[in-house]
């Protein structure tokens, strides 16, 4: 029995595993490395150096069960029949997963080896609910996330976690995979995440203790909380989901006991589980519409006059925009593969309207810079920030920049964190450096367009033309 590991990185709670434990036969373990499967949705550098410490995490807790874990790059039908020929396997077990190349991987992968016998078995654990349990009354994907939600609540409750599959009989001969190091996934020269593990612990462990952490604490502040940029009231599961190394029904079934165990805290706890709902919705959105990462989900935005501006792009992807908020967002993310929710929504906003710049542009970035990328979260979430997306906000909600962070990051605890050249300024100031009196400037020891850069674009002027941009098309978005 081959199991077939994807974006399913772990030992808990993963159904195909369990069952082809359950076979009684010698489970092989294999991941493959094939990055000509995703095309130009190759993992970017963020998510590759977290691959690399989740396969390092995931051999780990295998050969605590007994088992090891077989590595191989390249073409996963190839891959595979290599495992086949020279274990004798006759079927192969795998999570279903969304992304339109995976899906299109698994369907090769079962009508190759069909053809040679073999049965390809492919299970739930990706989501909470299966795409195609969840449609409108008249048997639509829903387009709303609101009634989605209410639908997926109404349905069976997600089935319990499995446990791991300690029983499992494991394969134990040599096979010719290749050590992790050949996947060549972490950065050399120069190591740009060499600090990151004071941030991260990739890994199933690292994940369940996250979740734990999470729910015994700051999950009671979640509700009130979540938009406060410097705060750790968020959960930070995201890069775990996304690799599979808890599954979300986990996540879901631990909320539930910790809402019974402080019901005053219920209502924060749901609020959390309703943002796996949005998690949900965007994954049954791209399972719909398999085109949303590429193209924007309301047609008339396809004319939309974007502009191409290199140096703006520039500046907004190093943190240089002269908008402390926007800033601190951009260099958060660049330091440590992460950005707040309320600032990712902030500096995407500030791309796509104050700057006009495509919202692919910054899809683009944060594929290659998150180390939470995911393909039906990032392309839902830049299309909902720019309006061409499906239940999206409207595009003329531009936010203030300044407002949002005197809202967001009231006492300056965030920009003065990611953005230090301008920490000495008052708090009156610290969102707009451009009103700070000269005198204070230099007494803070700052040269606005020397140490700190000036506004790349008036908020006044930039609103206005984003606005004319979107008459151009309101009329049919
Ligand atoms: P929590 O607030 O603790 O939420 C719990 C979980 O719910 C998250 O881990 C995540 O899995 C899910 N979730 C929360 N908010 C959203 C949301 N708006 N949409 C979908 N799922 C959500 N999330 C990604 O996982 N990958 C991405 O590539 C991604 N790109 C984004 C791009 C933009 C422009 C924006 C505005 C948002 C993006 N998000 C993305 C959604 C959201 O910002 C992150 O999921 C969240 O910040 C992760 O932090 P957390 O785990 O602490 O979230």
């Amino acid at each position: 029995m081959i199991y077939w590991f994807r974006q399913d990185l772990r030992t808990r709670d993963l159904p195909g595993l369990h069952a082809a434990a359950q076979t009684g036969k010698p489970v092989i373990p294999v991941y493959i490395l094939d990055e000509d499967a995703p095309g130009n949705w190759r993992a970017g550098g963020a998510s590759r150096w977290w691959l690399h410490h989740s396969l390092e995490a995931l051999k780990s807790e295998l050969g605590k069960l007994g088992g090891s874990l077989h590595i191989y790059k390249g073409s996963t039908v190839a891959a595979l029949k290599t495992i086949v020929k020279e274990t004798g396997a006759d079927t192969i077990y795998c999570s279903q997963q969304f992304e339109p190349w995976s899906r299109a991987l698994e369907q090769s992968v079962h009508e190759y080896f069909s053809t040679e016998g073999l049965t390809v078995k492919r299970f739930p654990g990706t989501l909470l609910h299966q795409p195609e349990s969840i449609s409108t009354q008249a048997g639509q994907p829903f387009k709303v996330y609101t009634p989605f939600w209410r639908a997926c609540n109404a349905a069976q409750p997600p089935a319990a976690p499995l446990p791991q599959p300690e029983d499992a009989i494991w394969f134990s001969e040599a096979l010719t995979s290749a050590p992790l190091n050949e996947l060549e996934l972490l950065p050399t020269s120069p190591d740009w995440a060499a600090t990151w593990h004071d941030y991260w612990t990739p890994g199933e462990l690292g994940a369940n203790n996250r979740a734990r952490y999470f729910l015994a604490g700051p999950a009671e502040h979640y509700g009130e909380g979540r938009d406060y940029a410097a705060k750790a009231y968020t959960s930070k599961l995201s890069a775990h989901l996304h690799h599979g190394e808890i599954s979300v029904r986990t996540v879901w079934h631990m909320a539930e006991a910790q809402k019974n165990e402080t019901p005053e805290a219920a209502s924060s706890i749901e609020k959390f589980q309703s943002e796996l709902g949005w998690r949900e919705f965007c994954y049954h959105l791209l399972v719909h519409f398999p085109d949303i990462p590429e193209k924007p989900f309301k047609a008339p935005f396809s004319s939309f006059p974007w502009a191409s501006n290199e140096s703006a792009l520039d500046a907004w992807q190093r943190g240089q925009t002269g908008y402390p908020i926007v800033d601190a967002g951009m260099r958060e993310l660049w330091q440590t593969g992460f950005m707040h929710n309320r600032v990712r929504m902030v500096v995407a906003s500030f791309l796509t309207k104050h700057l006009l710049l495509h919202w692919r542009d910054g899809e683009d970035w944060f594929w290659d810079t998150l180390v939470d990328a995911d393909l039906a979260s990032n392309a839902c979430s830049w299309q909902w920030v720019c309006g061409s997306g499906s239940d999206a906000a409207p595009y003329f909600r531009i936010f203030n920049p300044i407002a949002q962070g005197e809202k967001f990051d009231k006492e300056g605890e965030y920009v003065r964190r990611w953005v230090p050249e301008i920490a000495a300024l008052p708090d009156k100031y610290l969102h707009k450096p451009w009103e700070t009196p000269p005198l204070l400037l230099q007494e803070a020891g700052i040269t606005l367009g020397e140490t700190y850069p000036l506004p790349i674009v008036d908020h006044k002027i930039a609103r206005e033309s984003a606005l004319a941009a979107y008459a151009t098309i309101k009329g049919q978005a």
